[in-house]
């Protein structure tokens, strides 16, 4: 692994393929059927929290109001447990990039952005995606930020096609990201996800030469894509709850996510409503 320290948890670091010696796993279109419901209701909670954030909201409220919109279409969440991490979902705020703990005296306020990311679990399958949101009004180089880590992403999207391999689509987010002049987290990765949220291959969000950067996209795969980008450095760290990742410079941080299935006809976003 390139992580140097630190607890490795619901994003994982690069590994080389020596170390991980699962291999990716094929959906058939009934499977990708289930993955499709549960990425729905993904981005149904995703809906019921962006009208949620606001100032003076804590985010243990969100953490409730995530769970109750699972419950509501018989979803769990896949992220409570998973290591250990107590919650139902990530809720980090400004320099937290992923895996802040949801908390009563963590209160929002006009300006600030939150990332937050979600993984529901149902009829035996994840659904996988964050998003960064802004409290308010933001600044300008906040709502940046936001922009272009989304746009990212869906550079990314772009190039998960049946034949390209998932180098295209690091090389895509990466020169996204830096076109403007912010920097792609490294320590951190997209992946396969289906049964288990982690699944191969690993997406990385830059060029690394990794091996499965070699891996060419066939129909029936199923993955994470997850750029996560900073302003001020790629570098990271995590704080002394073990869990909470930030910026190591303390610039902003934003992550975007989607889960997407690798089609005949082309990428299908799995988190949308
Ligand atoms: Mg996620
Ligand atoms: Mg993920």
């Amino acid at each position: 692994m390139f992580k140097k320290s630190g607890r490795t948890l619901l994003r994982q670091p690069p590994q080389s393929s020596a170390q991980r010696p699962s291999q990716p796993i094929l959906k058939s279109p009934r499977e990708i059927q289930i993955m499709r419901e549960a990425g729905r209701i993904v981005a149904r909670v995703h809906a019921s929290l962006k009208e949620a954030i606001l100032p003076g909201v804590s985010t243990w409220e969100l953490d409730q109001i995530a769970l109750e919109v699972m419950q509501k279409y018989d979803a769990s969440s896949a992220f409570i447990g998973y290591r250990g991490f107590p919650a139902h979902i990530c809720a980090s705020i400004n320099d937290e990039l992923v895996h802040g703990i949801p908390s009563k005296d963590r209160i929002l306020k006009r300006g600030d952005i939150i990332s937050i990311d979600i993984g529901a679990h149902y009829r035996g399958f994840i659904g996988d995606s964050a998003w960064t949101y802004g409290v308010g009004e933001i600044s300008e180089k906040a709502t940046e930020l936001l922009r272009v880590t989304e746009d990212s992403l869906y550079a990314g999207i772009k190039q998960s096609k049946v034949g390209n391999r998932i180098v295209d689509i690091s090389r895509a987010v990466q020169q996204h990201v830096e076109g403007q002049n912010l920097h792609v987290v490294r320590e951190y990765t997209g992946h396969g996800v289906g049964r288990q949220m982690h699944e191969a291959p690993q997406v990385l969000n830059y060029v690394a030469g990794d091996a499965d950067g070699n891996y060419v996209l066939p129909v029936g795969l199923v993955i994470a894509i997850e750029p996560m980008v900073q302003r001020g450095t790629w570098q990271t760290r995590t704080l002394k709850d073990n869990w909470t990742v930030v910026s190591k410079d303390g610039s902003l941080t934003a992550h975007f996510e989607h889960t997407v299935a690798i089609t005949n006809n082309g990428p299908e976003i799995l988190t949308i409503a």
